[in-house]
């Protein structure tokens, strides 16, 4: 098979160190990652652009819609707000345009579809030196792939993390001191109304204690729309936490493992699924995801990354390449491909496509 289109980056995602209050983590965030953050602005402000005809939204339009949003944050997660401005300040850029960003799946109402991760995880029981490990690839819009970094915060209030993002975006992807870790995939709820943007609920799941608290975040009231949260926690319990504005469902891995991509699994999640039709290869990636999982009981760090490489049902793959749509609305990528071993406080990170980039390790420091 021929791979196309893989960018390949030989130096490692920069590593962001960042301390104090929420408004000082958001600041320097902001101040290390000015270029990425106004580029993926950019990139946004473009692609809206692009997809006018389908959308009828400008940037401006975007900022209003925005604005609606933003007081449901303010209220119940004035702290992540407060990230955001700092973001904002420390790179130079208006509020509203990283707001806008945060927002933006909500703002559009998922018509983009754009983000199509696979995200899986094994306990004690299914690796080979009893460690929780978790796979999560980020399948993005493939302008966006400059902008990775990771993101190692210690907050005054919240147990430190480490996190991978990219441009703008709250961090959401990662896991903490108290041994919760977070992926998220996009699903496609026909609920969505005006409220909590998605990332900001997602963002607090990484400041949580304990596994209810982690998912009383995701079960937040009055949120917009919702996630699959691929829940672990470093005893070795995993979730699939299946959220829309109005419902969810909480599936626990019975078996030690768990696989998520982007359509329900619960029953009556289905039944407010927006276009299930539409989401085949999703069923195709969960499906191989799934296979390859239950291949066996020893799993390491690299049979996670051999799964990350998988190029079944390429481009539309675990590993993705799906960048040749005519539609720029349809073009995405795998961006990048990470494995949290959650019981040694280790991520391992491929930038872009795992199939043709090394991984870099990160630690969380306690
Ligand atoms: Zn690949």
């Amino acid at each position: 098979m021929k791979i196309e289109n893989t960018t390949p980056h030989s130096a490692p995602p920069p590593l962001i160190q960042v301390s104090g209050t929420h408004r000082e983590i958001g600041y320097q965030i902001g101040e290390a990652c000015a270029a990425q953050v106004q580029h993926s602005i950019e990139n946004a402000q473009a692609l809206l652009k692009k997809a006018y005809d389908k959308l009828e939204l400008t940037w401006n339009g975007a900022q209003i819609q925005t604005r609606k949003y933003m007081p449901f944050a303010q209220e119940r997660y004035p702290q992540y707000v407060e990230e955001l401005m700092g973001i904002a300040e420390g790179a130079s850029v208006a509020f509203y345009d990283v707001a806008t960003i945060n927002a933006m799946e909500a703002v559009t109402v998922d018509a983009l579809h754009l983000t199509k991760c696979t995200s899986f995880a094994v306990n004690e029981s299914f690796t080979a030196d009893g460690h929780v490990l978790i796979g999560h690839n980020e399948d993005w819009v493939p302008e966006d792939e400059a902008d990775v970094f990771v993101i190692h915060a210690t907050p005054d209030d919240e147990p430190p993390f480490l996190a991978m993002t990219y441009g703008g975006l709250l961090p959401n992807i990662g896991f903490n001191a108290a041994g919760i870790a977070q992926c998220c995939d996009s699903v496609y709820p026909s609920d969505c109304r005006i409220g909590l943007p998605r990332l900001i609920v997602s963002r607090a799941v990484l400041g949580a204690q304990t596994p209810a608290e982690a998912i009383r975040h995701m079960l937040v009231p009055q949120r917009a729309a919702g996630y699959n949260h691929l829940l672990a926690h470093q005893s070795g319990e995993l979730y699939n936490v299946e959220v829309s504005a109005r419902s969810f469902a909480i599936l626990y891995a019975e078996d030690g493992y768990v696989g998520h991509t982007n359509h329900y699994l619960d029953f009556n999640m289905q039944a407010i699924e927006d276009e299930p039709d539409e989401l085949v290869s999703s069923r195709v990636r969960y499906f191989r995801a799934l296979r390859l999982l239950k291949n066996t009981t020893k799993h390491t760090i690299k049979s996670f990354q051999t799964i990350q490489r998988d190029h079944l049902n390429y481009p539309d793959s675990i590993c993705s390449h799906a960048i040749d749509y005519p539609d720029p609305l349809d073009r995405e990528k795998t961006i990048n491909a990470l494995v949290i071993d959650l019981t040694a406080g280790v991520m391992h990170l491929a930038w872009g496509n795992p199939c043709q980039n090394p991984y870099h390790t990160y630690h969380l420091d306690l």
